[in-house]
């Protein structure tokens, strides 16, 4: 699957790959990293502080998933444009994969745009990530590497006018192998609210770069959403990195919520 490579040079630093031999179980994807515009897109006709927001990435996941990527010696895969070019965590038929409003914010530069345009964007960003991704699981597979998958990302603390009271979400759809055990050792800690489903679920359809490498091999997988306050500077970002690294070191997918169709053993008890 898109294996053709995007004829622009500069789409060869679009992504950028941190630990590639990682040892750990996990890979880890920071799809929103980047605020970055090349230049021939300008501004997208948004004001200079519009491409510092949300709307443009997701401000302090980097840093965080750069710092959990170090710790547990787990590969790390990131984009390195803004989503406002092109979101790679949409599938290619998403209304939002180019997005024309985010938030409440039109984007003008997103409007009106040729198929030509289009599928430049899409060789620029979107198929040299999942094509990275793609070849870093299907070798950790082939040479029978222990594979989990999550991706690290904020949100906003207002969306829309609302409050979100979450310091953390994890996401997750009916593969609940990871995401329990994660989001029972975060409830554990003190003064800490744990979004389950929130502030996003799968059904807003955020789950793609999941769907597509996890969940459609059947490995575990996981999607983080941090609120950007709490690691908009550096000492947040590494509470919450040195916190998600302790549970990540010790975290173990659930064999009793696989799905039901890879439960075999119903009689036959494992004694190991
Ligand atoms: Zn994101």
């Amino acid at each position: 699957m898109e294996k053709a490579r995007p004829a622009s040079l500069a789409s060869s630093d679009t992504v950028r790959v941190t630990n590639p031999g990682g040892s750990s179980p996990f890979v880890l994807t920071c799809d929103h990293a980047s605020n970055f515009l090349p230049a021939e897109f300008g501004t997208l006709g948004l004001a200079a502080e519009d491409l510092s927001r949300h709307i443009a990435w997701d401000p302090g996941a980097l840093p965080v998933a750069t710092r959990m990527a170090q710790a547990l010696d787990a590969t790390l895969v990131e984009t390195r444009i803004s989503r406002l070019v092109i979101d790679c965590n949409r599938p290619l038929d998403a209304p939002d994969l180019v997005p024309p409003i985010s938030e409440t914010t039109s984007i003008p530069g997103n409007a009106g745009l040729s198929e030509k345009q289009r599928a430049e964007r899409i060789a620029l960003s979107w198929q040299p990530f999942h094509g990275t991704i793609e070849r870093i699981v299907e070798e950790r597979l082939a040479r029978g590497q222990e594979t989990r998958l999550v991706s690290v990302h904020s949100f906003t603390p207002v969306y829309k006018g609302h409050d979100r009271p979450w310091h953390i979400g994890i996401i997750h759809d009916d593969d609940r192998r990871l995401a329990s055990p994660l989001i029972s050792a975060l409830k554990r800690l003190a003064g800490i609210t744990v979004g389950v489903n929130e502030p996003y679920s799968p059904a807003d359809r955020v789950y793609f770069t999941l769907e597509r490498h996890a969940r459609s091999r059947g490995l575990p997988c996981a999607m983080i959403e941090i609120r950007n306050d709490e690691i908009s500077g550096e000492t947040g970002q590494r509470k919450w990195a040195d916190l998600l690294t302790g549970i990540f070191s010790d975290l173990e997918p659930e064999e009793a919520t696989r799905p039901r169709s890879h439960s075999v053993r119903k009689s036959v008890q494992s004694a190991s």
